[in-house]
């Protein structure tokens, strides 16, 4: 195939499919649940040429290594859902079931979700709160970048031309840790969040919060840490952290939005019940 002038490739080697991207920059295509549904105008140029990724088997693979859990960039939400993972991936496996519906999560892949980078995605907060790296590769190599660095704002990542995200890199914790997911939408399922939350906590032997990740989603262009309340977790127990009174301080540095599916104060407001609930559902023990 003439990677410069075929209008549609899916190759099934890695290789190939950077090589065609080093020649001229492609629209690349996963499950295509963003790029088909959105609506949004892609460049003639773009559309002339898809880079359909779905037949490279070496990035659908979710592989434990010593230090990190490796989820492939073709992953979808139901393989990540039935992976044998941790107990802490299950905010994340959460998040897996609430985005769209099955037939959805049949297709839509994990790093879909990121490269589209919606304030909404509900993938964004679980694995901010996981500390997780985003692996890009091209012809000259890889590199991986943390998902706060790669997000830079509403639909815009730190992806170039000729690179394509090849996997997802998650820190291993220890057993101890585990995490939760929340969203609020207009209504249970099917739905575009209006807040949503993640936590991930992890605990010393003593057991004392050595490791706290709080992200939000939904209330800004892009998910948010909340850095302060982090900061006040670490080094508390259980009971004292399922006790810590959630001022409003920590919410403000979010800083919700007032848009067309809810106001900021009723942003701030869920934001805050959702932080009390997940801290309580995470040291429960
Ligand atoms: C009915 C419906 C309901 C939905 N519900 C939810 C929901 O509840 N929560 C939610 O978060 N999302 C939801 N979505 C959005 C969507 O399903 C997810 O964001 C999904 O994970 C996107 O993955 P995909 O493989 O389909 O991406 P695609 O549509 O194939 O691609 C999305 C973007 O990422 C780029 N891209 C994809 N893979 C790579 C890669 N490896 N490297 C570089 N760029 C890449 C594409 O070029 C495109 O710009 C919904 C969509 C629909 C249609």
């Amino acid at each position: 195939v003439n990677a410069e002038s075929a209008s549609y490739l899916r190759p099934s080697e890695l290789q190939s499919a950077l090589a065609a991207l080093a020649v001229a920059p492609r629209l690349v295509l996963a499950g295509g649940t963003d790029l088909y549904a959105s609506g949004t105008p892609v460049p003639a140029k773009l559309r002339q040429r898809v880079l359909d990724i779905t037949a490279i088997d070496q990035l659908r693979a979710i592989r434990a290594e010593p230090g990190e859990i490796i989820v492939g960039a073709t992953a979808t939400w139901t393989q990540l859902n039935r992976a044998d993972l941790p107990p802490w991936f299950s905010g994340l496996k959460q998040a897996a079931r609430q985005i769209g519906a099955l037939q959805i999560q049949n297709v839509a892949t994990i790093a879909g979700n990121l490269c589209n980078a919606s304030p909404a995605a509900d993938g964004i907060p679980p694995l901010l709160a996981l500390s997780a790296l985003i692996e890009l590769s091209c012809v000259g190599g890889s590199r991986t970048v943390p998902l706060d660095e790669f997000v830079l704002g509403a639909r815009r990542v730190a992806c170039a031309n000729d690179e394509l995200v090849t996997a997802v890199r998650i820190p291993r914790r220890s057993p101890r840790a585990r995490s939760v997911f929340y969203k609020l939408g207009a209504r249970s399922y099917l739905v575009i969040s209006i807040v949503s939350l993640a936590v991930t906590l992890d605990f010393d032997t003593q057991g004392c919060i050595c490791y706290a990740r709080i992200a939000a989603g939904s209330c800004a262009a892009r998910g948010q840490r909340l850095l302060t309340l982090e900061g006040r977790l670490l080094g508390l127990g259980r009971a004292a952290a399922r006790a810590l009174p959630i001022v409003d301080e920590s919410v403000f540095e979010v800083a919700p939005i007032d848009d067309i599916r809810a106001t900021a104060a009723y942003r701030r407001e869920v934001l805050l019940t959702l932080i009390e609930r997940a801290l309580r559902e995470v040291c429960s023990g």
